[in-house]
């Protein structure tokens, strides 16, 4: 346990550090990350968006980007969301598409990320396709569901990301009631103090439980983003005791993780998207997976001795 939580802050560590992030570029060794990122430009990831798809299974893509820090870098985000969004409309690909504010200029200013996002979810919106916001660091929480509520005024293609390790969570939830929300609801990947998250997993679960069945019951369309098998139980009871139709929610994963738990969910009959990454900065996304798995170092050290 204790090994645990060092291993988890250490890699939490390492997810930010900008200068690992920029030799892991310079160098591009991938360290097993192409075990869980879809290559390096969106053409790469298509074939994989397509066996997917081929399975049954739906997917959102993200392209990777966290630390942005010119307007013309962020400019340059919105322009390649923009391909991309074009490039599953064009490859007829079942595929929304995920994306973090910060990548589009969210600590440049307001503005910009505004900008840059209403060119994105227009469009998105041409060929009815979702862009979900991801949610990042919890400082940037409040922004971001601003932005939300700023634009699904006007674009109803929008969703976005609630964590239940936010104390704050369970109002930010009746805060985007009348906002008619997408929502995929997780846990949280980032380190956050004990001032404003829980820290115990006990009660991040049980948070998790309450928000997936305040949404449900509130009408709204929920992904319940997990790979734990007592959250999946608990949403899969929840939707049988209180009669919610499939189409009102789905499963999301990320890809690589439980593949045959996404074929079985399939198989039952529950839509299940696939959440794929993809980009040059896999740093942050690739660091994260391994401190929420020590598991998955596994194949990181099998990478780094194979190269
Ligand atoms: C589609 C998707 C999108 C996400 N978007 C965001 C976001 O925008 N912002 C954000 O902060 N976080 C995001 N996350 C990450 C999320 O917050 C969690 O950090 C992450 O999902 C780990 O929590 P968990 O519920 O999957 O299970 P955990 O709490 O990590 O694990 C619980 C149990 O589940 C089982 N388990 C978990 N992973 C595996 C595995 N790979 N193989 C086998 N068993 C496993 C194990 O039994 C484990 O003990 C996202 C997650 C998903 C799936």
């Amino acid at each position: 346990m204790v090994l645990e939580a060092i291993s988890k802050n250490f890699f939490l560590y390492l997810s930010n550090n900008k200068v690992l992030d920029r030799l892991a570029k310079r160098y591009g060794s991938r360290f097993g990350a192409d075990k869980i990122v879809g290559g390096e430009k969106f053409s790469q990831a298509i074939p994989l968006i397509e066996q997917l798809n081929e399975e049954g299974l739906e997917v959102t893509v993200d392209h990777l980007g966290e630390f942005v820090n010119s307007e013309a870098e962020a400019k340059e985000r919105k322009q390649e969301c923009i391909e991309t969004i074009q490039s599953i409309a064009h490859n007829q690909l079942n595929s929304e598409v995920s994306l973090k504010l910060t990548s589009l200029g969210m600590d440049i200013s307001e503005q910009l990320v505004k900008e840059n996002m209403e060119g994105i979810l227009a469009e998105a919106q041409k060929y009815g396709i979702t862009v979900t916001i991801d949610m990042e660091d919890s400082s940037r929480c409040q922004a971001t569901l601003n932005m939300y509520k700023t634009l699904k005024a006007k674009y109803d293609n929008l969703g976005t990301v609630l964590q239940s390790y936010l104390y704050s969570t369970e109002e930010d939830l009746k805060d985007l009631h009348p906002y008619d929300p997408y929502l995929r609801l997780v846990k949280g990947a980032y380190k956050e103090s004990g001032k404003v998250a829980f820290t115990e997993k006990e009660s991040v679960d049980e948070n998790l439980k309450r928000l997936i069945k305040t949404n449900l019951l509130n009408g709204h369309y929920t992904a319940v983003g997990s790979h734990d098998d007592a959250i999946i139980d608990y949403t899969k009871k929840l939707v049988e005791e209180h009669g919610i139709s499939r189409d009102q929610f789905e499963f999301q994963m990320l890809y690589g993780m439980r593949n045959q738990m996404q074929k079985d969910l399939k198989d039952e009959g529950y839509t299940v998207r696939v959440y794929l990454p993809y980009g040059e900065d896999w740093y942050g996304y690739f660091m994260r997976r391994l401190a929420e798995r020590p598991a998955n170092i596994a194949f990181a050290i099998k990478g780094i001795f194979s190269k």
